[in-house]
Protein backbone atom coordinates (compact mmCIF):
# COMPACT_ATOMS: atom_id res chain seq x y z
CA UNK A 1 0.00 0.00 0.00
CA UNK A 2 0.98 3.25 -0.27
CA UNK A 3 0.50 6.84 1.33
CA UNK A 4 -2.48 7.66 -0.62
CA UNK A 5 -3.98 3.94 -0.09
CA UNK A 6 -3.69 4.32 3.55
CA UNK A 7 -5.08 7.49 3.97
CA UNK A 8 -7.77 6.42 1.77
CA UNK A 9 -8.57 3.13 3.95
CA UNK A 10 -8.21 5.05 6.87
CA UNK A 11 -11.63 6.30 7.26
CA UNK A 12 -10.46 9.99 7.89
CA UNK A 13 -9.34 9.77 11.84
CA UNK A 14 -7.26 12.72 11.77
CA UNK A 15 -10.46 14.75 10.05
CA UNK A 16 -12.01 13.99 13.24
CA UNK A 17 -12.35 16.08 15.86
CA UNK A 18 -10.07 18.22 13.76
CA UNK A 19 -9.69 22.36 13.80
CA UNK A 20 -6.90 23.37 11.30
CA UNK A 21 -5.80 26.76 11.19
CA UNK A 22 -7.17 28.68 8.26
CA UNK A 23 -4.88 32.14 7.79
CA UNK A 24 -5.94 34.97 5.68
CA UNK A 25 -4.26 33.51 2.82
CA UNK A 26 -5.67 30.18 2.99
CA UNK A 27 -9.22 31.98 3.32
CA UNK A 28 -8.81 33.63 0.28
CA UNK A 29 -7.66 30.14 -1.37
CA UNK A 30 -11.04 28.65 0.24
CA UNK A 31 -13.18 31.43 -0.79
CA UNK A 32 -11.79 31.45 -4.73
CA UNK A 33 -12.91 27.97 -4.66
CA UNK A 34 -16.41 28.09 -3.22
CA UNK A 35 -15.55 27.49 0.57
CA UNK A 36 -17.07 30.31 2.27
CA UNK A 37 -16.67 31.83 5.20
CA UNK A 38 -19.28 30.07 6.68
CA UNK A 39 -17.31 27.08 7.39
CA UNK A 40 -14.77 28.54 9.63
CA UNK A 41 -15.02 29.32 13.19
CA UNK A 42 -13.74 33.00 13.50
CA UNK A 43 -12.74 32.37 17.41
CA UNK A 44 -9.28 32.90 19.20
CA UNK A 45 -8.00 31.33 16.34
CA UNK A 46 -9.51 31.03 12.94
CA UNK A 47 -10.24 27.13 11.93
CA UNK A 48 -12.35 25.12 9.81
CA UNK A 49 -15.61 24.24 11.98
CA UNK A 50 -16.39 20.89 13.35
CA UNK A 51 -20.04 18.95 12.40
CA UNK A 52 -22.58 17.26 14.84
CA UNK A 53 -20.51 14.15 14.88
CA UNK A 54 -17.15 15.42 15.43
CA UNK A 55 -15.60 15.76 11.66
CA UNK A 56 -14.37 18.50 9.78
CA UNK A 57 -17.13 20.36 8.20
CA UNK A 58 -15.14 19.47 4.52
CA UNK A 59 -15.08 15.62 5.51
CA UNK A 60 -17.42 14.22 2.92
CA UNK A 61 -18.07 10.61 1.59
CA UNK A 62 -14.79 8.93 3.66
CA UNK A 63 -12.32 11.90 2.47
CA UNK A 64 -11.47 15.58 2.54
CA UNK A 65 -13.80 17.74 0.01
CA UNK A 66 -10.76 20.03 -0.37
CA UNK A 67 -7.89 17.73 -0.80
CA UNK A 68 -5.79 19.67 -3.29
CA UNK A 69 -6.36 22.80 -1.36
CA UNK A 70 -6.35 21.38 2.25
CA UNK A 71 -5.05 23.64 4.75
CA UNK A 72 -1.19 23.48 5.69
CA UNK A 73 -1.61 21.16 8.97
CA UNK A 74 -3.82 18.89 7.13
CA UNK A 75 -1.10 18.58 4.52
CA UNK A 76 1.73 18.45 7.11
CA UNK A 77 -0.19 15.15 9.27
CA UNK A 78 0.61 13.37 10.75
CA UNK A 79 3.56 15.94 11.57
CA UNK A 80 2.92 18.86 13.81
CA UNK A 81 4.39 21.54 15.76
CA UNK A 82 5.41 23.59 18.77
CA UNK A 83 7.54 26.36 18.92
CA UNK A 84 9.45 26.68 22.29
CA UNK A 85 12.58 29.10 22.88
CA UNK A 86 13.34 30.24 19.29
CA UNK A 87 12.67 26.64 17.93
CA UNK A 88 10.31 24.85 15.39
CA UNK A 89 10.22 21.71 17.08
CA UNK A 90 8.28 18.86 14.69
CA UNK A 91 6.76 16.01 15.90
CA UNK A 92 5.20 12.79 14.67
CA UNK A 93 1.43 11.76 15.99
CA UNK A 94 2.06 7.27 17.26
CA UNK A 95 0.99 4.99 15.78
CA UNK A 96 -2.13 4.50 17.11
CA UNK A 97 -4.16 7.39 15.86
CA UNK A 98 -2.39 7.22 12.50
CA UNK A 99 -1.65 4.09 10.05
CA UNK A 100 0.63 6.32 7.74
CA UNK A 101 2.84 6.86 10.75
CA UNK A 102 4.29 3.07 10.23
CA UNK A 103 4.69 3.29 6.38
CA UNK A 104 6.46 6.73 7.10
CA UNK A 105 8.90 5.02 9.71
CA UNK A 106 9.62 2.16 7.33
CA UNK A 107 10.25 4.41 4.41
CA UNK A 108 12.75 6.62 4.94
CA UNK A 109 12.97 8.45 1.37
CA UNK A 110 9.67 9.08 1.88
CA UNK A 111 9.38 10.44 5.61
CA UNK A 112 12.18 12.57 4.75
CA UNK A 113 9.92 14.00 1.71
CA UNK A 114 7.27 14.08 3.52
CA UNK A 115 9.06 15.94 6.44
CA UNK A 116 10.16 18.56 3.74
CA UNK A 117 6.97 19.16 2.57
CA UNK A 118 5.69 19.23 6.18
CA UNK A 119 8.09 21.13 7.30
CA UNK A 120 7.44 23.89 4.68
CA UNK A 121 3.99 23.64 4.88
CA UNK A 122 4.23 24.72 8.71
CA UNK A 123 6.42 27.39 7.83
CA UNK A 124 4.36 29.18 5.74
CA UNK A 125 1.47 28.88 7.83
CA UNK A 126 3.44 30.20 10.62
CA UNK A 127 4.36 33.35 8.11
CA UNK A 128 0.19 33.84 7.52
CA UNK A 129 -0.49 34.20 11.33
CA UNK A 130 -0.80 36.86 13.50
CA UNK A 131 0.52 36.64 16.74
CA UNK A 132 -2.07 36.39 18.81
CA UNK A 133 -3.23 33.08 16.69
CA UNK A 134 0.18 31.84 16.34
CA UNK A 135 -0.09 32.11 20.48
CA UNK A 136 -3.73 30.20 20.90
CA UNK A 137 -3.05 27.14 18.84
CA UNK A 138 0.73 26.31 20.38
CA UNK A 139 -1.32 26.56 23.43
CA UNK A 140 -3.18 22.96 21.97
CA UNK A 141 -1.92 19.84 23.91
CA UNK A 142 -0.82 17.32 21.28
CA UNK A 143 -0.29 14.29 23.98
CA UNK A 144 -0.03 11.77 21.24
CA UNK A 145 3.32 12.82 19.20
CA UNK A 146 7.03 12.51 20.06
CA UNK A 147 9.57 14.91 19.01
CA UNK A 148 11.39 14.02 15.47
CA UNK A 149 13.11 17.02 14.58
CA UNK A 150 13.94 21.01 16.35
CA UNK A 151 15.33 23.54 13.83
CA UNK A 152 15.83 27.34 15.12
CA UNK A 153 13.09 29.27 13.52
CA UNK A 154 15.65 31.89 12.91
CA UNK A 155 16.83 29.59 9.49
CA UNK A 156 13.61 29.10 8.62
CA UNK A 157 11.61 32.50 8.70
S1 LIG B 1 -9.63 20.15 5.64
FE1 LIG B 1 -9.77 18.13 4.79
S2 LIG B 1 -7.94 17.01 5.54
FE2 LIG B 1 -8.21 18.84 6.82
S3 LIG B 1 -9.42 18.15 8.58
FE3 LIG B 1 -10.87 18.96 7.06
S4 LIG B 1 -11.51 17.19 5.85
FE4 LIG B 1 -9.66 16.61 6.98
Amino acid sequence: MDFIEICSKCGGKCCFEARPPISNKRLKILMENGIGPEFVEFGKYKHLKLRNDGYCVLFENGKCKIHKIKPETCVAGPITFDIKGGKLELYIKKETICPLVKFLKENEAVFREHLKIATEKIVELIKELDNGELEEILKIEEPETEKILEISLKELL
